[in-house]
């Protein structure tokens, strides 16, 4: 879990992070960010070039990327919209009131609100789902703070965080990042990612000590990451 470093290569600005692997990872992910896992004591001056040489490929992975993003329909803000929370789905109503409101009801997100444009409403949708993903992560982060403190490990707090490809991460000092973008996904998925970022205040890596602990913690989570993953 090292912390990215940002650097100039002849492909553009990329994000360096280093590992104990050893050979070079050259990755350019959805957002079009080029990613690079390099062995911890690589040099710049042998990173580089290896860099220049998959321009091309690079340059034909970012179109890639680029065509899938324009043909996904975005959300859209207006009645009748389909939006998910804790993986069932939900019809938008929206109405002008004030205050300003969202609850569900039914099959339904209630939006009251003074104006009622497309940006507003998305506003205080994201708000919305901000407060819950606040109140469910950390409730169920509280399930595990005597777990920790039986095995000595740092009490977990929640930061919530938007990560362009990942779910979660976990600091040493206890602070577990969960991507407010969960909130959408079923109970039992959330539950998977912060159970495995619990499994990091104990091992870090992604080692055999690491699954045995998240094996026996949550036998399921096969099933639970390929759910999570074709929900998006
Ligand atoms: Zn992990």
């Amino acid at each position: 879990m090292s912390r990215a470093e940002i650097i100039d290569t002849p492909a553009g600005p990329a994000q360096l992070k280093r590992s104990h692997r050893k050979t070079l990872a050259i990755s350019v992910l959805p957002d079009g960010t080029l990613e690079l896992v390099a062995p911890d004591h690589a040099p710049l001056e042998a990173i580089l070039p290896r860099v220049a040489k998959r321009l091309g490929w690079i340059k034909t992975q970012r179109r890639a990327f680029r065509e899938m993003n324009a043909t996904r329909p975005a959300l859209r803000f207006v009645t009748g919209a389909t939006h998910r929370y804790l993986g069932r789905q939900y019809r938008l109503k929206i109405a002008k009131g004030e205050p300003q409101e969202v609850s569900l009801r039914g099959a339904f997100f209630h939006v009251s609100i003074p104006k009622t444009g497309e940006n507003e409403v998305k506003q205080a949708l994201e708000a919305w789902y901000r407060r819950q993903s606040r109140l469910q992560f950390e409730r169920r982060l509280a399930s595990w703070a005597e777990w920790c403190r039986h095995r000595k490990l740092p009490q977990p707090k929640l930061r919530l965080r938007r990560m362009p490809k990942r779910w979660g991460s976990a600091l040493p000092d206890g602070t577990i990042c969960l991507n407010p973008e969960l909130i959408k996904a079923p109970s039992a998925c959330i539950d998977y990612v912060i159970t495995h970022e619990i499994c990091h205040l104990k091992h870090p890596d992604h080692g055999p000590k690491f699954r045995a602990l998240l094996q026996q913690l949550c036998p399921d989570w096969k099933r639970l990451k390929e759910r999570l993953e074709s929900t998006g």
